[in-house]
């Protein structure tokens, strides 16, 4: 157990870390149903029937809410914005918020995941108003098995979108998600576009997050295996990063003939990486959440519209950076908590 320190920055929690990331989940509405995150609600070959309701407009924060708690948080010095979802692209009036946000002063840099079904249709306008850099998920390079995994069929959209993406000059992360029987016979595939695009390529554990979630312990493979059948195709050496960028490990991979690529491992169950950890999300409900994979939340919507001055506010955020757990359930329990859902926060809420 680490040793509790006195907090001396109001971004610094009890076990030293700076949590200078916040990520607004603007949505937990989405144009696909991925098996691992929202599957169908309504009874659909093997889905869940499981799934809840979408949340109602009210329920979200509006744009003014949400642009006064990223003006208080970078007031405090958070300097990286991440909007995620759900699927952030589908909320009306999504680029004019981000106008806002680059309006806001000592707001470096916003940052976007997202599914890129819209991308094609949104990125110029994101270029334009400011974003450089985002991370698109994609599970499967194959039409059919899109349909399968994420219940849309709109694989070529989402290609069309990281084409537009890389037409631009965005920095892209494509984020895969692996799982044993569905995807991981695409692992070196993947690899190979690491190889033949300017994109960088990071392979996610499959989480048990939510009781929405299909995840089941025989889909689960770590991030190891993944890396061993990527240096198949040629030599890993460690890739220079900095820090801010997150908890990936990152590898330049170099074929025998020369050609060159950039890929990553997240590996939140099987090499946590609590310690590193430097985020604060705030839930499409509007609360404040320290850990993607531990429930504790305060409700910053109820003080947000119940009157909460700007003093308030800053002090909930410090309050949810001084409550940040030092590690997630699996880290707290040992392995066997991996075998259920480590947290009942749906990810699409949470924000990923
Ligand atoms: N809709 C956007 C997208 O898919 O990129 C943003 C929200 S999504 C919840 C954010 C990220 O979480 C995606 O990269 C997704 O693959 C990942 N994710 C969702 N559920 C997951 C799970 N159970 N395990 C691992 N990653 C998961
Ligand atoms: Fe939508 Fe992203 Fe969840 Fe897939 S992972 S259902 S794209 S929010």
């Amino acid at each position: 157990m680490t040793e509790k320190i006195q907090t001396i920055s109001p971004l610094v929690d009890q076990f030293s870390r700076t949590i200078s990331y916040l990520r607004l989940s603007l949505t937990d509405r989405c144009n696909l149903r991925c098996l691992y995150c929202m599957p169908e609600e309504t009874e659909n070959g093997n889905r869940p029937v499981k799934g809840g309701k979408s949340l109602c407009h009210q329920d979200l924060l509006s744009y003014e809410e949400l642009l006064r708690v990223v003006r208080l948080a970078v007031s405090l010095g958070m300097n990286k914005l991440r909007l995620t979802g759900g699927e952030p692209l589908v909320r009306r009036g999504v680029l004019d918020f981000i106008h806002e946000l680059y309006r806001l002063p000592g707001l470096d840099e916003v940052r976007l995941t997202t599914n890129g079904v819209l991308l094609a249709e949104y990125a110029d306008r994101l270029y334009r108003e400011g974003v450089r850099h985002l991370n698109i998920s994609l599970d499967t390079l194959q039409a059919e098995k899109f349909i399968t995994i994420t219940g849309r069929d709109h694989y070529h959209q989402v290609r069309a979108g990281i084409d537009a993406a890389l037409a631009l000059g965005f920095q892209l992360k494509l984020n895969v998600v692996a799982m044993r029987g569905i995807n991981d016979d695409e692992i070196t595939a993947f690899g190979r576009l690491a190889l033949e695009f300017p994109l960088q390529v990071r392979f996610i554990e499959f989480m048990p997050v939510g009781e929405t979630s299909s995840w089941r312990e025989q889909r689960f493979i770590a991030a190891e295996e993944i890396r061993e059948r990527i240096a198949r195709l040629g030599q890993l050496s460690p890739y220079q990063r900095r820090h801010s960028e997150g908890p990936a490990r990152m590898f330049e991979l170099r074929t025998a003939d020369g050609q060159k690529g950039v890929v990553g491992f997240i590996s939140p169950i099987s090499h946590h990486f609590c310690d590193q950890c430097n985020r604060l999300r705030l839930t499409s409900e509007g609360r404040l959440r320290a850990c993607l994979l531990s429930d504790a939340e305060s409700d910053l919507k109820a003080l947000l519209r119940g009157g909460g001055s700007d003093r308030e506010i800053v002090a909930a955020i410090k309050q949810a950076i001084l409550d940040k757990p030092q590690g997630h359930a699996l880290q707290q329990r040992g392995a066997e908590a991996a075998h259920g859902p480590l947290c009942v926060g749906q990810m699409s809420r949470i924000g990923g």
